[in-house]
């Protein structure tokens, strides 16, 4: 069985015991890798209304087929469990270098479940598995200090996923992190590690991955790399990396400001790219990246990787802070504790909104630094006034009264792209998987980032949205990045050597919904239904300025598009896949 390993990690923290068993042949002909697999594991060891924080959730980290090899971007791995801030299924996805070292360990995916008894740190060097007691050694520790604790006592070689000081405090919104500077972001993954008492995995393998006929599959690989990949599409990556979207977005009147008071930010022209690249050092890959994206930045005696857009919005605009050295601060604290920055910065924008409105007394405005910078560190160990933001933008608003004031979908902060610029994101975050989801349909790209669909216009949008969605459904089996231009005909090739024979774009996007209809029965089983697929109170005010002004998704569009949407998707009214859809996408599973 080429490209896979063929074994699967298990991690029973209560027993801490670890046990090896096959990868089920009949899941990796279905789902291959990545997100399906996870997906496929989730449906099976989740038990209907498990609590995201006991320790009945699993957390499985899944490589894809290609980790390990030199197929380009593949490195990344597909963290997932129950999302503690959704209670949606969450699958979120990491760069660095850890996916090919669990390949090189001997492991296709490893599945945690239970709760240790004490704090405890997972030791894997290829079939040696130790469960290293963590209190006054490993818990406690900022990420970038623990990888460093780990490189000196175990190894220069050896790679870790951790959860921060907020995975250990379980706030809903806490990532895990590799490589220091890679985050499995959004859903909380951090917490439901926490919860486990698990302060990291560390792997170090000695294996290698067999990729059938070695010399082929590099002379394909080395072609797409010159033909598909160190192309003018892709060139924005090392050339300015996400930051250049600021502009761009900015002046679509979609970029969050103030807690989503509008969309254009008039300081937006200090947090942009151009900027950026004055106190730019270098640039950074992934393991088996030739793209580099990942821009590192000086700010004084500060080194940072990113801000990424979405911080840049979502800390910067949307918190009235025009200054990328203060936004630069609170990425790294954010990075250091464990924190997803764009629910971060999302909720302490919503917090210096309730100040305003007297509905909190944080001593936190739009644009003030001074508070601003406290917020990562109170948040992350729920200290003061952080305490009450750690709930999240959901929560914390409807404590406070004001839950129009939210801006999430099923508890998940919304992405940087304001839905009343680009009102297809609309439709892409209402019916996301995992909530609000910038990552699964991207029909941005298609109106205000170069397209010609009109951005007020749901027209065209649901059809568009389905097949985005399948398509970065397909693509995280292998684990592509989302940051690189590919498409049906770039993922064959790799397929070819997969399994060995052609394979056609329906056949490969059929992989995909099925991967999607298998996460809907999922979120379906926890009692999600067509009520949640829907936007947010905030967004039904309109922008007072900027390019989107006046400009609001109806409900009535909406609705006939989520009717559309269902109509493509082969479901019923409800939002059910219907026994037609199921059986003709060979789902294994029912409801
Ligand atoms: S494009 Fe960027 S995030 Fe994606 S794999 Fe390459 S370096 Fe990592």
């Amino acid at each position: 069985m080429d490209f896979y390993i063929g074994r699967v990690l298990r991690l029973d923290m209560t027993a801490l015991t670890a046990t090896v068993e096959p990868l089920p042949a009949e899941w990796i002909r279905l789902y291959v890798g990545g997100k399906g697999l996870l997906l496929r594991y989730l449906f099976e060891e989740l038990a209907p209304g498990t609590d995201a924080l006991a320790p009945e959730n699993p957390l499985i980290l899944a490589s894809g087929p290609f980790a390990g090899t030199a197929a380009a971007t593949c490195s990344r791995l597909a963290v997932g469990c129950k999302s503690p801030a959704t209670g949606t299924l969450l699958d979120s996805y990491v760069g660095g270098s850890f996916a090919p070292e669990l390949k090189f360990a001997g492991y296709d995916v490893i599945v945690v479940t239970g709760r240790a008894p004490h704090p405890v740190l997972v030791l894997v060097e290829d079939d040696r598995v130790e469960f290293l007691p963590a209190e006054g050694r490993f818990w406690g520790l900022e990420t970038a200090a623990l990888e460093e604790k780990v490189r000196e006592e175990m190894g220069p070689w050896h790679k870790v996923l951790s959860t921060g000081p907020a995975g250990e405090q379980l706030v809903p919104f806490a990532c895990l992190s590799t490589d220091q500077y890679h985050k499995a972001g959004r859903g909380g993954a951090g917490a439901v590690m926490g919860s486990k008492n698990l302060k990291a995995v560390v792997v170090r393998g000695t294996g290698a991955v067999k990729a059938g006929d070695t010399a082929a599959f590099a002379r394909d690989l080395l072609a797409l790399q010159e033909e598909r990949i160190l192309t003018a599409d892709n060139a924005w990556t090392w050339e300015e990396g996400t930051p250049y979207l600021v502009e761009v977005v900015n002046a679509a009147g979609a970029l969050p400001t103030r807690n989503w008071r509008t969309g254009q930010f008039e300081d937006a022209a200090a947090i942009q790219s151009a900027e950026l690249q004055h106190v730019r050092t270098k640039i950074r890959a992934c393991t088996q990246c030739p793209l580099a994206c990942r821009q590192v930045h000086r700010f004084g005696d500060h080194i940072c990787e990113g801000p990424e857009f979405e911080t840049l919005g979502l800390c910067g605009a949307n918190c009235g802070i025009g200054d990328l050295a203060t936004i630069a601060a609170f990425n790294g604290a954010c990075d250091e504790l464990g924190l997803d920055t764009m629910s971060t910065g999302a909720v302490v924008a919503l917090a210096m909104d309730l100040c305003e409105k007297g509905a909190a007394d944080y001593g936190l405005a739009f644009g003030d630094a001074e508070g601003y910078h406290t917020a990562p560190g109170l948040i992350a160990r729920r200290e003061g006034w952080g305490a009450e933001l750690a709930l999240g933008t959901r929560d914390l608003a409807a404590l406070k009264g004001r839950p129009e004031l939210a801006p999430h979908i099923k508890g998940l902060e919304l992405p940087s792209y304001d839905p009343r610029g680009t009102f297809g994101m609309g439709l892409g975050y209402a019916t996301s998987d995992r909530g609000a989801c910038h990552m699964r349909a991207f029909t941005a790209a298609d109106d205000i980032l170069g397209g010609e669909a009109p951005a007020d216009s749901l027209e065209g949008k649901p059809a568009l949205t389905v097949e985005q969605q399948d398509f970065s459904a397909l693509a995280w089996t292998g684990v592509w990045c989302a940051n690189m231009y590919i498409d049906t005909d770039f993922l064959a090739v790799h397929f070819r050597h997969l399994w060995g024979r052609e394979t056609s774009h329906d056949e490969l996007m059929t992989i995909g919904a099925r991967i999607w209809n298998l996460g809907r029965l999922l979120n379906l089983r926890e009692g999600f239904r067509r009520e949640d697929d829907r936007l947010p109170a905030i967004l039904a005010v309109p922008h007072p300025d900027g390019a989107a002004a006046g400009k609001t998704v109806s409900a009535a569009e909406f609705g006939a598009a989520l009717d559309e949407y269902y109509r493509v998707r082969g479901w019923d009214a409800d939002g059910v896949p219907t026994e037609k859809t199921l059986a003709k996408l060979s789902l294994d599973v029912r409801l």
